[in-house]
């Protein structure tokens, strides 16, 4: 809680002197990134800040209920409004990400408006990018870390909506509560969620129970294509461009299936390959169990980074070629 207390206090003189505030999450944000973006939108609108978030691409729409005011927008959907918004501004947040790398094109606009940064954030090893940091790789998600930042600052501010964004963050980067980061701390942060009046059963549906029928299917072409790497403990899946057109991909639609693998049996690693359509790169999640580091993996081989547990990185090679070299990384890690 100290950290807590000593960074609240420094934001909070920051923001006595200004009156526009920006917050970015990353790009293809998730519930997470874009929970913290809420409730902290929304806190600070209490504040009396003028508050604008913006998104460095439009969400996937299981996302879409999240979103409900008029002062979100994306910077790929509305480039110019968004450098108004950023010219108006005084300070900025940065929520959910350690490197400008994770917000894509929008970093060179913020380089240009050179504005103190915020950042608050729980990836390992991050980038010095901002002016005041609050960093807890420690921390299951960043919705639990601003929460406490919001309750030290004013608790009374918090309201229903605000409590209704933290949960959707906390659930799902804690994959429901289940992840070793998953404290007694964040249970209790949950149990002052409940005495705002969050209706969880509702949260759980929106965020899990929302497959259209295609997505449906596409799991079940990703549980068929499913491979093991013998003797290793790991399996991999590949989605082909053929296979997502079939199934009517959209963006988010494939959102949890890497974590189906880590349900079999003796299985630590988990991994899915996505080839994008219309860039020529092939999108990669790691996830993996106990001490087997998947964020060293990520940015050793692929290009990135995350969590020990969950990660992700990116391929230009072909599938053909990704798929060897990923297996030969994988004997190379676990030294065979
Ligand atoms: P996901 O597999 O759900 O896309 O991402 C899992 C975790 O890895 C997230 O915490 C995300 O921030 C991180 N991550 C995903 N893709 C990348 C990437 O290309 N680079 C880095 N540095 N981190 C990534
Ligand atoms: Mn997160």
């Amino acid at each position: 809680m100290h950290m807590y207390l000593e960074f609240s206090q420094q934001l909070n003189k920051i923001l006595s002197g200004i009156s526009n505030c920006i917050i970015i999450p990353h790009k293809n944000p998730d519930a997470d990134a874009l929970g913290s973006s809420m409730a902290l939108y929304i806190f600070l609108s209490k504040l009396g800040k003028k508050t604008k978030i913006i998104l460095p691409n439009s969400p996937p729409d299981y996302l879409d209920w999240m979103i409900k005011e008029r002062s979100v927008i994306s910077y790929e959907n509305s480039p110019e409004k968004t450098r108004r918004y950023l010219l108006d501004s005084q300070i900025i947040f940065t929520l959910d990400f350690n490197s400008m790398k994770r917000i894509g094109a929008l970093s060179k606009e913020i380089d240009n408006i050179n504005r103190p940064l915020i950042m608050i954030d729980h990836h390992e090893s991050p980038e010095k990018f901002s002016n005041l940091f609050l960093s807890k790789p420690e921390i299951g998600s960043t919705c639990e870390i601003v929460y406490n930042v919001m309750k030290s600052i004013n608790d009374k501010l918090i309201d229903n909506e605000i409590a209704t964004y933290i949960y959707s963050g906390i659930l799902t980067d804690t994959g429901s509560f289940r992840y070793p980061l998953t404290t007694g701390d964040t249970h209790k942060i949950i149990s002052e969620l409940f005495k705002k009046g969050i209706n969880h059963t509702k949260i759980h549906e929106r965020i899990y129970d929302n497959f259209t029928f295609e997505k449906a299917h596409l799991l079940s072409v990703t549980l068929k294509n499913l491979k093991k790497i013998d003797n290793l403990g790991v399996v991999y899946t590949i989605l082909k461009k053929e296979e997502l057109e079939k199934y009517n991909f959209k963006k988010g639609d494939t959102e949890g299936f890497v974590n189906f693998g880590l349900r079999i049996q003796g299985i630590l690693v988990s991994v899915i390959f996505i080839e994008q359509s219309g860039e020529d790169i092939i999108k990669i999640s790691f996830r993996s169990k106990k001490n087997i580091d998947v964020n060293k993996f990520a940015k050793k081989y692929f290009n990135g980074g995350g969590h020990k547990n969950a990660s992700g990185g990116f391929s230009n090679d072909s599938i053909l070629e990704t798929e060897k070299k990923f297996i030969s990384s994988m004997n190379e890690f676990f030294g065979i």
